[in-house]
């Protein structure tokens, strides 16, 4: 790494332009898109066969496969992503729940009803033992890795670094959060680099929402995060703070979804290139309709159903080991379809507010976003298992560093035997802890089919700890 790239000090406006510019270069994702149209059946057939190898895709062949409109192409397109999507993460769904400390926000985003113009939301901020009694309240349902979700509060890096370790010091008898993700604004390198103090610290997500540079100036009239330039840079610095679990993110419906698939991916590419590693994750909100933000009701690039399944195929082939992440409602058929060829995480609810899971939570404070509801951890245990996924919850028995990599990540050879064993130490464990009869009727059966699919050393190590589980002792992993 150069001087630059490890220095703490604050980017200038020039800097900021010069990455961002480098991060998207004005007219390049048209250009692909252009490029990429109207691909015949041949070069669709191959850009799958290199797919197939694991190896990922060029921002050019992502132009192509976006913007296929054929049926039958679609569903080879379709047919390579689960391909791809079993091989990297087998059928287990790793499970995160988000936390929302603050809904104070001084930016103004026209989707969002956290968005300052909306006086008519009652304004406030949980202090630590408020967010201990919400971690409290988590651990007690099974909950083991938290994402603290924050707008941009202006309380500062030290409010964000103690809500932080308030959730990963929290403890309920032996259960204790070890993973905390954030979801914040962009920052300085500095202000960064405050929270790699955080032992639990995990993914770093900061969503451009759009790259459609015109498009993002007018969903987002005030504020810092209007800055399209220091937004879209905000990985960098990340980087640069030392952190390198970054995830990115666009919301679906803010336009045209083909522009963005390929912007977000082509940014993909540019952090890998640039920082050795890809992203962690990548998450495709959607918008929601609240009366609260204007935006959010326009349907002029609303998403379909069928769309969205095909967007996380393709961003499966594109980058088949970089967590695909679920956060907003869709119908159940829809999340089947979903977890089979491309989401690899899925959040428990959606958008949550500040006591969001102890009776200290007051709807006007919810913004009309809330999903957060009790035994929320329980229902989609029980739904995953019932459609035949396996519920990841061991992200609880890693270091850190490797917790985040294998909580999202796809894996190899025995390390993958290892991941594989452990989901399915811990899921027995939920159940024998959190589970109702039915929920652990539904479980066991997972298990079971799962140890059948293990090596036979594996499996039989595997049944040992969990016949040590049964007597009591946890958080055992192979
Ligand atoms: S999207 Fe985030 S930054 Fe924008 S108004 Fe909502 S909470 Fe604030």
């Amino acid at each position: 790494m150069t001087d630059q790239e490890t220095s703490l000090d604050d980017w200038s406006p020039e800097q900021v332009e010069q990455v961002a510019a480098e991060v998207c270069p004005p007219d390049a994702i048209t250009e692909l898109l252009a490029s990429g149209r109207g691909a015949d059946r041949d070069a669709i057939g191959e850009i799958l066969l290199k797919a197939r190898d694991m190896d990922g895709l060029a921002p050019e062949q992502v132009a192509c496969l976006i913007q296929v409109d054929d049926p039958d192409a679609r569903a080879e397109i379709m047919d390579s992503a689960r391909h791809v999507h079993e091989t990297a993460y087998g059928r287990r769904i790793a499970i995160s729940t988000p936390v929302c400390p603050t809904n104070r926000c001084i930016n103004d985003c026209l989707y969002c009803p956290l968005r300052r113009s909306n006086t008519r939301l009652r304004r406030t901020s949980s202090t630590v033992s408020d967010l201990q009694r919400e971690v409290t309240a988590l651990l007690r349902e099974g909950h083991r890795q938290l994402n603290l979700v924050f707008g941009d509060d202006r309380s500062g890096i030290h409010y964000v670094r103690d809500m932080m370790l308030a959730a990963s010091g929290t403890r309920s008898g032996i259960e204790q959060v070890v993973r905390v993700d954030l979801n914040i604004n962009a920052m300085q390198p500095a202000q960064l680099h405050e929270l790699t103090t955080v032992a639990a610290l995990g993914t770093y997500h900061a969503f451009q929402e759009t790259y459609h540079p015109e498009t993002y100036a007018r969903l987002h009239p005030d504020g810092p995060k209007s800055n399209f330039a220091w937004r879209i840079s905000c990985h960098d610095r990340t980087h640069q703070a030392g952190i390198h679990d970054v995830g990115l993110g666009v919301l679906l419906g803010a336009y045209d979804y083909r522009y963005d698939v390929v912007a977000i991916l082509n940014h993909a590419q540019y952090l890998t290139a640039r920082y050795g590693e890809p992203p962690t994750a990548i998450t495709y909100p959607r918008l929601v309709s609240t009366s609260v933000a204007p935006a959010s009701q326009e349907t002029r690039w609303q998403v379909r159903d069928d769309d969205f399944v095909f967007i996380a195929a393709v961003t499966r082939l594109a980058a088949p080991r970089t967590a695909i992440v679920l956060c907003t409602p869709v119908m159940r058929e829809v999340r089947r379809d979903l977890y089979g060829l491309g989401v690899s995480e899925v959040s428990v609810g959606s958008l949550s507010y500040p006591g969001a899971y102890t009776a200290d939570g007051d709807p006007e404070v919810a913004g009309a976003l809330t999903i957060a509801r009790p035994r929320a951890m329980e229902m989609l245990v029980y739904r995953l298992c019932e459609a035949g996924f396996v519920p990841d919850l061991c992200s609880t028995q890693r270091s850190p560093r490797d917790r985040v990599v294998q909580a999202h990540g796809a894996l190899e050879s025995t390390t993958a035997e290892r991941r594989a064993a452990n989901s399915l130490l811990s899921l027995r464990e939920y159940t024998m802890d959190y589970a109702s009869p039915d929920t652990k009727r539904v479980a066991d059966a997972v298990v079971q089919r799962e140890l059948a699919r293990l090596p036979r050393r594996v499996r039989s190590q595997t049944l040992q700890l969990m016949v040590q589980a049964e007597a009591g002792l946890r958080r055992q992993t192979l």
